[in-house]
This record gives structure tokens, sequence and C-alpha cells, in this order.
């Protein structure tokens, strides 16, 4: 038997429990011992009968008059009592009818359960059981609990763990030795026991740290190989003209703020070079990375080039189709622009991909339309992706091959993740941070509202609509639901139209709707003919309605921090003053989460609370990085995050030889094919 044996062949795991595990992805030996626990119950603290009190206990003792019988059909229930030293209490167990005959008296247990009342007796209801003298694997330590499924519980997936135990043992080393000496690991073999029977919860964080470590290692040392590579594929060099980027500065409305000046030159500095650039710009909603892209699509323009940039919905493609074409005009080059998404008809798009396939210099926008194989531009040069997690990698691969020569690559993000985690997670590019907001705009007013004071806000809102603004409903829902208590947009667009603001037009806009039709209501919107716009989250991403500057939020509760973040970064993008008001679903006090949006304006700060309160999951979730996944590492662990990737970086100067490591090769090769562009 080895790793990569049937789960099936283990000692005490049939054909039956075989297909459960199935059911859990576990297939091999290696899946089952790589199943890593959600969470723990701690029973490791054995506990005297007299001194228990409700919840989790462990009891030392010795079981009596252990009996079954059926109460009715269908439901069996065995009793026994227990005793130690101190005291005795009842254990109880429903259709259990084989744990009478399997306890001895006199011999002593552990029980592990939920100590509590039934009816007005104490006891202890479905305990595990297990004699003194073997190995607990249900009881008396720190027990992992597994994600589960139906007729199949953690108590059996602990026993087929625990089966595996010599192959956990046996387990051979992955990471250089002396990584494992010098940062003082566990061995792989000691880390996995530990995840799955820890000895105390010390062991368990070292098990954890471990194996961490290795999964960050790895991606990193996966990012970095790909970065080398990159470094040596050839690409456009896109030699820099000082006279267009000053005449492009002198044009625009206002001045470049530091960050944005910085930004650009990293570009310039980057796409000069024969290799290709691959570039983060991260910068919270507002800070001004249109311009940004637009400053470096110039450049390659000027020269023939032609460039693409992807957006993540037919209205931010639009929208940015508007904005380049503005911003282009002074140069003469907004003719340039040529926008590609998927509700164009058939005729439309067939002469553009002519166009796209025969013209020089031509700056490139859309959708996911763009993508498609017959979309074949000449000379790409550099490619623009904007809200960069909302793609996958597949499909910012079949852009890339799009292009003869490795193309130069920006991708832009507001998602606010800390610097060296992004290191992490995107290691294979460079990253920028746009920090600061452009200068005219004022902080967002964020407002926590009691539900009493809606009549209250609802003047507000139309103060500002009758000096000429425009307003944001932001609800977490389509439609009414049952399953949920919070605000629909349906409903709430229904409310407001009978006009408890009075004489304003509302619109509607929610992703169940066709492309078209929520295009026509956003460009409605833009156009002014709507005062209020109700809409869920698809406004989320990048669109820019300069005059909106109030939002209302119904059922806040329901967004994550980020997301409320960037929600909000919808108003207050010119220079009125935006407002955005969080109307709160009931009258308790608000929590921690939603007092921190209304007193910090910082991303950045907020995705880190969010890290602390909710989990990685908070952020991590709405990256979408797929098979990037980290399983045990904490996003939040930044100690271990940057110990692991200087670990990787001095792998790499060291020119060890990775083929030496067959299993840290094997998996990096398959990171790299999640990761790689080209
Ligand atoms: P985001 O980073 O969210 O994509 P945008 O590029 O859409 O931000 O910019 C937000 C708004 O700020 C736009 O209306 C843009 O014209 C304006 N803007 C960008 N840079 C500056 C600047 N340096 N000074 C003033 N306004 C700016
Ligand atoms: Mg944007």
């Amino acid at each position: 038997m080895t790793l990569q044996s049937s789960v099936e062949e283990l000692n005490g795991v049939g054909p039956q429990l075989a297909k459960k595990l199935q059911i859990l992805g576990i297939s091999t030996v290696f899946d089952l011992i790589d199943y890593i626990p959600r969470r723990y119950d701690d029973y490791s603290d054995i506990q005297m009968i007299s001194q228990i009190k409700p919840g989790l206990v462990t009891l030392r003792v010795v079981i009596k008059q252990a009996k079954g019988r059926y109460v009715r059909r269908g439901l069996h229930i065995t009793e026994a009592v227990a005793s130690d030293a101190t005291s005795s209490i009842k254990l109880v167990w429903f259709n259990q009818p084989y744990r009478a005959t399997g306890l001895k008296s006199n011999e002593e247990y552990f029980i592990s359960g939920e100590f509590g009342f039934s009816g007005r007796q104490l006891n202890i209801t479905n305990p595990s059981v297990e004699s003194v003298s073997g190995f607990p694997v249900n009881t008396a330590r720190i027990l992992p609990i597994y994600r589960e499924t139906k007729g199949l519980n953690s108590k059996q997936i602990r026993k087929a763990v625990h089966s595996a135990l010599p192959f956990i043992r046996g387990l051979d080393e992955t990471l250089p030795s002396n990584l494992v000496s010098s940062q003082k690991l566990y061995s792989r073999s000691k880390a996995y026991e530990s995840l799955h029977f820890p000895e105390n919860s010390e062991d368990l964080a070292l098990a954890r740290k471990r194996l961490g470590f290795e999964e960050v290692f790895r991606l990193s040392l996966a990012s970095l190989l790909v970065k080398k590579e990159q470094e040596r594929s050839d690409a456009h060099a896109i030699i820099f003209s000082e006279v267009l980027a000053q005449s492009f500065v002198k044009h625009l409305p206002f001045d470049l703020t530091n960050g944005q000046r910085r930004a650009v030159w990293s570009v310039y500095q980057d796409i000069q070079k024969k290799h290709p650039m691959n570039r983060l710009l991260e910068g919270d909603v507002g800070s001004g990375k249109t311009v940004v892209a637009a400053m470096s699509a110039v450049m390659a323009l000027e020269k023939g080039f032609q460039v693409a940039l992807l957006a993540p919905t037919a209205l931010l493609a639009r929208q940015h189709a508007d904005t380049l074409s503005t911003l282009l005009e002074p140069l003469g080059m907004s003719e340039r622009v040529q926008l590609l998404v998927g509700s164009m008809n058939a005729k439309q798009k067939a002469n553009l991909k002519k166009a796209i396939r025969e013209q020089s210099g031509t700056l490139l926008i859309g959708t996911h339309a763009i993508l498609e194989a017959d979309v074949t531009p000449k000379n790409m040069a550099l490619i623009i992706v904007d809200e960069q997690h909302r793609f996958g990698v597949e499909q910012r691969k079949k852009l890339m091959k799009k292009a003869k020569l490795v193309p130069h690559v920006l991708s832009m993000t507001a998602t606010p993740i800390p610097r060296s985690l992004a290191l992490t997670l995107y290691g294979e590019m460079d990253v920028t941070l746009l920090t600061e907001k452009p200068g005219n705009r004022k902080p967002i007013k964020t407002t926590l509202v009691p539900p009493t004071d809606r009549k209250k806000i609802y003047e507000s809102i139309k103060e500002q609509l009758s000096v000429g603004r425009q307003a944001f409903v932001v609800c977490p829902l389509v439609r009414d639901s049952d399953l949920l208590p919070a605000k629909s947009a349906e409903e709430t667009y229904e409310t407001l139209r009978k006009g408890p603001i009075k004489q304003q037009i509302v619109g509607l806009l929610h992703g169940k709707m066709k492309p078209a039709e929520k295009d026509a209501v956003m460009q409605k919107f833009l156009n002014k003919e709507l005062d209020i716009l109700v809409s869920t989250t698809v406004i989320e991403v990048g669109v820019d309605v300069p005059n909106a500057s109030v939002m209302l939020v119904e059922s806040p509760e329901r967004f994550g921090l980020a997301q409320l973040h960037q929600l909000r970064g919808r108003v207050g993008r010119s220079e009125h003053q935006g407002h955005c008001y969080l109307m709160l679903s009931d009258s308790h006090q608000p929590s921690r989460r939603l007092r921190a949006v209304e007193s910090s304006q910082d991303g950045f700060k907020l995705a880190e609370l969010d890290l602390e309160i909710r989990g990685p999951g908070a952020i991590y979730g709405t990256l979408q990085h797929g098979d990037l996944d980290l399983r045990i590492a904490k996003l939040s662990d930044v100690q271990l995050i940057n110990s692991a990737r200087k670990a990787a970086q001095e792998f790499i100067d060291s020119r060890q030889n990775l083929l030496d490591y067959h299993e840290l090769h094997q998996h990096i090769t398959q990171l790299q094919k999640v990761t790689q562009l080209n």
C-alpha cells in the first residue's frame, strides 16, 4: 500500500465509508491525511463529575447499568450511569443500540460530550466513549472538526484518519532540510500527526505553522520563478517620449497626484525594456487609476502598437471608452478608441474585428467579448486589466495569447489587501500602491442611521436632489426573500416610486436584468434622467457618476467592510460633498464593524479589520484566486507570510536545484500552470 492507494484499503474503511469520503473529495490515503480540519473542539481537560458545568466536558469514569430499549418504533435509547470518585451522572445515546453491549463494567473509559439539561435532568447526550488504555481518537483531547457530509461525521473521519496514522508517520520531508531547522519547523509527518491529533494547543499551533509555511513558501517560489521566466522572455520595447507625456498632462483638467506620477513613471520605465512588464496597480476606489491606464496606453499607441483594456462589465467598458476618448482627444487620438462588448450586433462586431486586425495603434476596450478567438489585434504590446480580481487566470491567458511577443500587462485593482499579502498572492507581479486620493476630494461623510430616522434621511436626500445631485440606494437582495430579513432592490424601488421623496425619478438596476437593460438604466442615470438609482452591488465595481453625491445603503450588516467601502466610493467623486447613510435594520447597538466604516475612510484599515473580525474569507473570498487558495496559512499572519516569502527568495538566490526536491517541484509546476500567463 502507498499514499496513492485507495482509502478503501485502510483497516476499518470499507466500501461504504470510502464512497462517503469520496463525496468529500477524498479518494486516496494521502487525500485523507491532507483533509484539513475546519476547526477544533477542546475536550482535553478531564474534569470531576461534581465540578462540571453545562458545555463540552471530558470525564474519566467507570460505567454501570448500560441498558438499551426501544421507546417506540424508530427511537432506541441506551442509558447508563457513569461514576468517578466524586459523583455519578447519566449518559444517554439515541439510536445507537450497539452501545449497551460494547461497554464493559468496571473498566475505565474516557467520556467526551456535551453536558446539559434534558428536560429537568442533567445528563450527557450521545457522548463518545473510549477505553483509557488505548489511543484516544474521539475523546480526551483537542478534537478536529472536519467538513462533514450526510451519514459521515467527524467521529468517523477521525477514525479513518487514525487508521492512516502509520502512513502519516512515514511521510517524507518535502522542504529543504536546512529550512526546516533554520525556521524551527515541525517535520512534515509530525505536522500532519499533530494537525489531526494535537497534544495541546501549542502543538497544534506548530503543526499549522509548518503546513502554512510550506503553503506560502510554495506559492512564493512558484511566482518568483514565473517572474524570473518573464524577465527572460521578449516583449516590445516602448520608448518613452517626454513630449507626449507632457502634452498629455498639460491637457488634463487637474494635476496628477504624486502617487499617479510615480505609478506612471514606473510603467514607463518597465515598458521601455525588452522584457514584459507585469505590474499590479492597487488603489482604493476613486484614487484615479484610469488616468494611469490612459497615460500608459498613450505611449504604446503613439508608436503604432495596439493596446487592449479589459473591463469586467459592459457598463464599465463603455464608461472607460468615453473617459479615454475624452482624455485622448487633445492628442488627436480619440478616434483610436474602439469599444467591443457582447451586446453589439453581428455586423458591428464584424466591422470592428476587421478594423482590429488591420489597423495599428488602436486602443481596444471591452469585456470578455475581446477574448473571443476571432479578435486578433495586430501588434498588441500592452494589456490593461481593470478590476483584475474579477478575471480568472484562464481569461487573462487567453488575452495574452493574442500577442505575438509577450505583452506588457498592467493590472488594476481596488481590493485593498496589504502590500505584503499582495506580494504573496501576486508575487509574479510588481506592486504599485496609489495611497492618496486626488486633491479636491472631501472625505465621504458616513452616518449610521437608526430605522426611526428614515424620514429624516429621506429629507436630506431630497435636499441634495433639489440642488441637482443624484442618489444611489443600495440593497443586498434583488427580490424579497422569506429566508433573509433584508431589504430588496425591487421592493425598495416600488416604495420609492410611490414618492416618499417628492418628484423624483427612480431607476432600478440589478444583476438579474439583461446586459442591455442594465446599460440603458445606467446610461439614463449618467445623463441625469434619473434622480435615484436603486440597485444591488452591481454598481460596486468602478462606476463613475461624479454628480451622484448621496448613497443610502439598506441592511448594511449584510455587506463586508471592504465592500461597503467600495460601495460608498461611488459617491463623493467630484467637488461635491459625498454622503453615505447606512440604514440599520434594527435599533440595536450597531456592531463594531459598522462603526469602523463610519469612522474610517481607509480601505486598507477596513480590510485589515475585516480580516481580524471575520477571517480571511471576508477579503480573500472576493479575490477568486481559485487554485491558489491558502488552506492553512492565514492572510492575517503577516509574520509567517513574510518569512516564507523571504525563504523562497533565498532558495532562488542560493541556486539550489528544484529538481532535487521532487514533491516541491511537482507542486510548483502545478501552481505555475495556474499563475503563468504565457
Ligand atoms: P478609480 O481608481 O476608482 O478607477 P477613477 O480613475 O475612476 O478612479 O477616478 C475617479 C475620479 O477622480 C474621476 O472622476 C477622475 O477624473 C478623477 N481624478 C483622477 N485623478 C485626479 C486628480 N489627480 N485630481 C483630480 N481628480 C482626479
Ligand atoms: Mg476604476
